[in-house]
């Protein structure tokens, strides 16, 4: 199992990002409202995520440790309907085999917390009592001590926390109620306290794409026969150049072309020759989407893309048509 957890390593644990991704999920599927990420040396030395999620019960650390253990898929039809992050049961057992992994828990029954410690091959044996609040923290160290080939491909620690820095703006503007903390060699990098007033939401958006975005960008909001769009795109008039081209399926980021087509054409038929940056939410009936496509699950087909991208299309165009002159 020890190659074969490597190996899907490969596919689910590019770089430290990718772990912080995975991490992450994990807490939110856990209904955490905190999550804190601490980083050091770019997360080749030390990733560690907090979070005052649900935890996982002390008889269920080994378990959660290994290859295709998820409790979060129970069904064939869980898999095609699938609305929480993890749904393979491979992300713990695929980081604990190329890295030092200590997993620290607490559920709400429990009085104590425990500790599992996994390290490349040796798979945790012992569970140890630990002092820790409810919710789980999470600690991966010296990734790819073990896959030295891998651990070379890393960049510099500048880089890969860059990686993490955006992978985390992209979860911010997905998940707004949520509390994230990010530091790096001890030194606090980003607040995104939960934004449940619309200043509060400017906030986080200025935080993510700058001032002049938050303050211009026009608000989108459609519903049509099951697809729901919203979110804000960069108004044609703001001339600051930004980089957010964020697209969320079903709470997901996904990279897909058919969205920036859509905003592409939209701004073109109204005469704008700019590709605006937005941030945008499509809602729909998970039996229309496959997301089960990749890995790291960035891509999605949409079973009638067609029609998404004309709604898409559609919805854009009306917010374009109502902008003040
Ligand atoms: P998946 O997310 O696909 O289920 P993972 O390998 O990422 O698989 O996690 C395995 C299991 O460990 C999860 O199904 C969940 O039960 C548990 N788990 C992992 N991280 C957390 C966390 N932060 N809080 C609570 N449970 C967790
Ligand atoms: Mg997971």
């Amino acid at each position: 199992p020890q190659l074969a957890n490597q190996i899907a390593a490969g596919e689910v644990v590019e770089r430290p990002a990718s772990v912080v991704k995975e991490l992450v999920e994990n807490s939110l599927d856990a209904g955490a409202t905190r999550v804190d990420i601490d980083i050091e040396k770019g997360g080749s030395k030390l990733i560690r995520i907090r979070d005052n999620g649900c935890g996982i019960a002390k008889e269920e650390l080994n378990l959660a440790l290994s290859r295709h253990a998820t409790s979060k898929v129970h069904t064939l039809d869980d898999l095609e309907a699938i609305l929480s992050f993890g749904f393979r049961g491979e992300a713990l057992a695929s980081v604990s085999s190329v890295s030092r992994l200590t997993l620290t828990s607490r559920t709400a029954e429990q009085t104590e917390a425990w500790q599992a410690f996994a390290e490349g091959s040796q798979m945790a044996v012992k569970v140890v009592p630990a002092a820790h609040p409810q919710g789980s923290t999470i600690e991966v160290a010296d990734l790819f001590f073990n896959t030295p080939a891998r651990r070379r491909f890393l960049k510099s620690d500048k880089t890969e926390f860059t990686h993490i820095d955006e992978w985390l703006k992209r979860i911010a503007m997905a998940r707004t109620d949520i509390h994230f903390v990010l530091t790096h060699n001890g030194k606090r990098v980003r607040q995104y306290k939960p934004a449940n007033t619309d200043i509060q939401l400017q906030q986080r958006i200025a935080q993510v794409s700058g001032k002049s975005f938050a303050e211009l960008a026009l608000e989108v909001s459609c519903e049509h026969e099951g697809l729901k769009l919203s979110g804000f795109i960069q108004s044609p008039q703001d001339p600051v150049q930004v980089d957010t081209h964020y697209f969320y399926v079903n709470g997901r980021l996904v990279r897909d072309r058919l969205v920036n087509h859509a905003v592409k054409q939209a701004f073109a038929e109204h005469g704008y020759q700019v590709a605006p940056a937005f941030i945008l939410k499509l809602d729909l009936d998970p039996h229309q989407v496959d997301v089960n496509v990749h890995p790291a699950k960035h891509e999605v087909r949409f079973h009638q893309a067609r029609y998404v991208h004309d709604y898409i299309l559609q919805a854009l165009q009306s917010v374009l048509g109502q902008m003040p002159m």
